[in-house]
């Protein structure tokens, strides 16, 4: 049987709704509001004399507008999120709990230091975790994702060749596999990006990167693990030849989960690298909350560090807030305000007084055992892009559609009539068609086998060559199917316009019928 159209275009208890602008009834109002009292207005022509054009809905409207659109956005608390080089892992409810207290949750940072004690107390508690583990010297708390904390450590670079009378280096390599913000951050930072190649072991290639190695090379970049889920056994010889050529060793820590409390980034000879609380120290993301990229630091690198700064001060803290001055000497400026993301501190130190440090290497240990049982189970119909074992990630490459008409873009699809958010696909960009899985230590074995299930049944389907139509289709349980993606980034219709036939009303306010503009932003959702 095929799926029935609806007269309502519902889709079971799935309902479809316009925007909330569309719904509007005039008059209609979720509560009520004094009378204005008779003021003599002292703005003359000033005055707005237009409506302000916000909807008018009942609460219950309202109420069920947001619902469903709640319902709409999948996340890690609805299921399994297994999106590579994301660390989708779950976000335990102590840390929200903490990060609730009054005490934490209602302070301000205009406050006199002397009433955020405990406030600063915290972020030089989370700040000396970070550096324990990593055996680093110092940590910049303030980056507030891991990309803003890749340009903090390259800020901290650039100042330090420039103090050192090195500002004529002006090239940064990176390596082809590397997530996109890293030759984002080299760019906005003014350097040159030069593309260092991978061997056929999915690892940097260190006799090609020596031979890039020369008087203008101001750093390189280095994921570790690397974004094909793999360790980078050669990162110390790396270390030797980048500092004997002058340069300094970035290291992009978004895969730390994998290796957490079981290597002392120091021990690597790396400068400076970023840790994604909301990834490795299970904050969550975007969505779900601000994020955070604290950026240790090493030795030489630590005076350069952006404002402000959490000091210990006799028994208490300060925080030296100017660059220029006292222990912010050298430092390069301030890339956020007040000290960052003060919330994610909380749920982070959360997470790390609740797990311990044998806590925390369990879970990396455990990160990595669930990405292997993956790639083991899936590689009965898939093929893995790298032989032998992964780290906390698993890629596969599309040999396995190989002589089919199915490409990894209709498996993503149909994944999603399967319940299960999609892996990262076509990335990494050196793995032809690749499926990156980060399954994270927080998902059970009965989790993984439901999925290994799904993705099996899939990629049988697909080498049958019985469902071609209903890969291309797919998806066909969702309440939207294929979206034009390009259009929707290169285009975005942002704004919301009354329809301009409306005018009659003149009061900027819509009966709900889509203008051009909104047809458009209709076509882009499509
Ligand atoms: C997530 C990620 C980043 C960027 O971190 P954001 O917090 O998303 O800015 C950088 N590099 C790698 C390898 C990543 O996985």
């Amino acid at each position: 049987m095929s799926i029935p159209t609806t007269a309502s275009g519902n889709r079971g208890l799935q309902l479809e709704q316009k925007l909330i602008f569309e719904q509007d009834t005039a008059g209609m109002t979720a509560v009520d509001l004094p009378t204005v009292p008779k003021v003599t207005s002292r703005l003359g022509d000033m005055e707005n004399k237009q409506a302000v054009g916000l909807p008018g809905l009942s609460e219950p409207d309202v109420v069920r507008h947001y619902t469903r659109l709640s319902q709409k956005n999948y996340s890690i608390d609805s299921g399994f999120y297994p999106l590579g080089s994301c660390t989708m892992k779950h976000n335990p409810r102590l840390n929200e709990k903490m990060a609730r207290l009054p005490g934490f949750a209602d302070i301000h940072p205009f406050q006199p230091l002397s009433t955020v004690q405990g406030a600063l107390e915290l972020i030089d508690t989370c700040a000396h975790w970070l550096k324990t583990l990593t055996g680093m010297s110092a940590v910049a708390m303030s980056p507030a994702a891991g990309a803003h904390g890749e340009l903090c450590g390259l800020m901290c670079i650039k100042s330090a060749h420039e103090a050192n009378g090195q500002g004529h280096r002006k090239i940064v390599l990176v390596p082809e596999s590397a997530h996109g913000t890293n030759p984002a951050t080299a760019a906005l930072c003014g350097y040159a990006v030069e593309a260092i190649p991978a061997n056929a072991e999915g690892r940097v290639d260190v006799a090609a990167l020596k031979q890039h190695l020369r008087p203008e090379i101001a750093a390189v970049m280095i994921t570790n693990p690397n974004t094909c889920g793999l360790f980078e056994r050669d990162c110390i010889a790396i270390a030797e030849a980048v500092h004997a050529a002058g340069a300094y060793f970035y290291m992009d820590g978004a895969n730390y989960n994998a290796i957490v409390a079981r290597l002392r980034i120091a021990d690597l000879g790396v400068d400076a690298m970023h840790i994604n609380l909301h990834k490795t120290f299970s904050t969550p993301h975007g969505g779900g909350g601000p994020g955070a990229g604290p950026t240790v630091l090493s030795e030489k690198l630590a005076p350069f560090a952006p404002v402000p700064m959490v000091i210990k001060a006799g028994k208490g803290f300060d925080a030296e807030e100017i660059a220029g001055h006292g222990a912010a000497k050298q430092s390069y400026g301030r890339m956020k305000g007040y000290h960052g993301q003060f919330g994610v501190f909380v749920r982070a130190v959360s997470y790390m007084m609740a797990m311990g440090v044998d806590g925390l290497r369990q879970a990396s240990g455990d990160a990595v055992l669930n990405a292997n049982y993956l790639l083991a189970r899936l590689s009965e119909e898939m093929t893995p892009a790298f032989e032998g074992p992964c780290m906390h990630e698993a890629v596969f490459d599309d040999r396995f559609l190989r002589g089919t008409n199915v490409t990894t873009l209709d498996i993503a699809k149909a994944l999603i009539d399967e319940g299960v958010h999609p892996p990262t696909m076509y990335f990494p960009l050196v793995v032809h068609g690749a499926l990156l899985m980060e399954p994270t230590e927080t998902e059970s074995k009965a989790t993984l086998d439901q999925f290994i299930v799904s993705m099996l049944h899939l990629a049988r389907k697909a080498k049958s060559g019985t469902a071609d139509a209903e890969f291309k289709a797919a998806p066909l349980l969702a309440p939207r199917r294929r979206l034009d993606e390009t259009k929707a980034a290169r285009k975005p219709i942002l704004r919301w316009l009354p329809d301009p036939a409306d005018n009659g009303q003149s009061n900027g306010q819509s009966s709900g019928q889509s203008n051009g503009q909104n047809k458009g932003a209709q076509q882009a959702a499509e």
